[in-house]
């Protein structure tokens, strides 16, 4: 390889809205045969709204999404910031949070007006939704919703429904994925009913779905598919892809995602768009093509 020809290479790249980390890191990008492709905010917006609040019997909505507001206000997830914003718009200030903690992958918890409150996945929770929650929270994520479980003082008593949009470019990026030969999947912490409705949206069929992932078990997902003998290129934007990242054999950070997806990935798609992710392989293959 002549370094003259992959500087070139890094150079179209940068016009393209690709920054790459050195030239090196285009032979990987040529040689990937499965692109793993995280959910929130790489194929989705990442841009979430509260869609509809549910309730046990004996609790407003109101005081959930109070409650639930406040302790979200605490949390930079994108689901959190969807559920504060809708809480703030209703009722102004939101009370404080005290012994906040975060869950990763799986929710929040915190002490607001003393009670003990909690907000996320429903195996957070230490009883079982009652039927009318269980229900709703069912119709959400077939619908593709995300069914956040609230619960104070012990008892699950509202589900909040939050989705966001896929990103219009989405499923045209996959399809240009897969004609360049790579084949996608999706990986997600979220619900398995939200992530085959999405992944149904973008074109990608559900047995390439891995879902319900927590966020430290992401990387073990990569080091699954490159034990099975696949070289993988993993698109993410979280601090909980990271690890991941770091440890595909091509990381590529969404460019309006968190520093520590851009800091792991050798590569970083700075316009937040898929389609990016197909140019970087249209580019490395050429690129190194002209070398040969
Ligand atoms: P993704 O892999 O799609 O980026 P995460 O790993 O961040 O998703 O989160 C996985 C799931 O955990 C979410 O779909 C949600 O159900 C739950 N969750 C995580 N953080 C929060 C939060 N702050 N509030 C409510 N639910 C949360
Ligand atoms: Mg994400």
């Amino acid at each position: 390889a002549t370094p003259t020809a992959l500087l070139v290479g890094t150079g179209r790249g940068a016009q393209l809205g690709i920054l790459i980390k050195g030239p090196e890191v285009l032979e990987n990008t040529r040689k990937a045969d499965t692109v793993v492709l995280d959910k929130t905010g790489t194929v989705t917006t990442g841009r979430m709204a509260l869609l509809g609040v549910h309730t046990a019997e004996g609790t407003t909505e109101d005081e959930a999404l109070r409650l639930a507001g406040a302790l979200e206000h605490a949390s930079e997830h994108p689901i959190a910031q969807a559920v504060a914003t809708a809480a703030q718009d209703r009722f102004g200030d939101l009370p404080a949070v005290t012994d906040f903690e975060n869950l990763p992958g799986l929710g929040v918890r915190g002490t607001v007006d003393g009670h003990a409150v909690l907000a996320g996945r429903t195996a957070l929770l230490d009883a079982p939704l009652p039927p009318a929650l269980a229900a709703a929270r069912s119709a959400a994520e077939r619908a593709g919703r995300t069914a956040v479980a609230v619960a104070w003082d012990g008892a699950p008593r509202a589900v909040l429904e939050v989705a966001d949009a896929v990103k219009p470019t989405s499923a045209e990026a996959i399809a240009e994925l897969r004609a360049l030969g790579l084949r996608p999947v999706l990986l997600t912490g979220d619900n398995r009913l939200v992530a085959e409705s999405v992944a149904a949206e973008v074109g990608i069929p559900a047995e390439d779905v891995i879902a319900e992932v927590l966020p430290e078990d992401k990387v073990a997902t990569v080091q699954r598919l490159q034990a099975e003998g696949r070289t993988v290129a993993m698109v993410g934007d979280g601090v909980n892809d990271a690890a991941a990242l770091a440890r595909a054999d091509l990381g590529l950070a969404i460019g309006t995602g968190t520093d520590a997806a851009i800091e792991a990935a050798d590569l970083t798609l700075v316009r937040g768009d898929l389609r990016s992710a197909a140019d970087a392989i249209r580019l490395s293959r050429r690129t190194l093509a002209t070398i040969k």
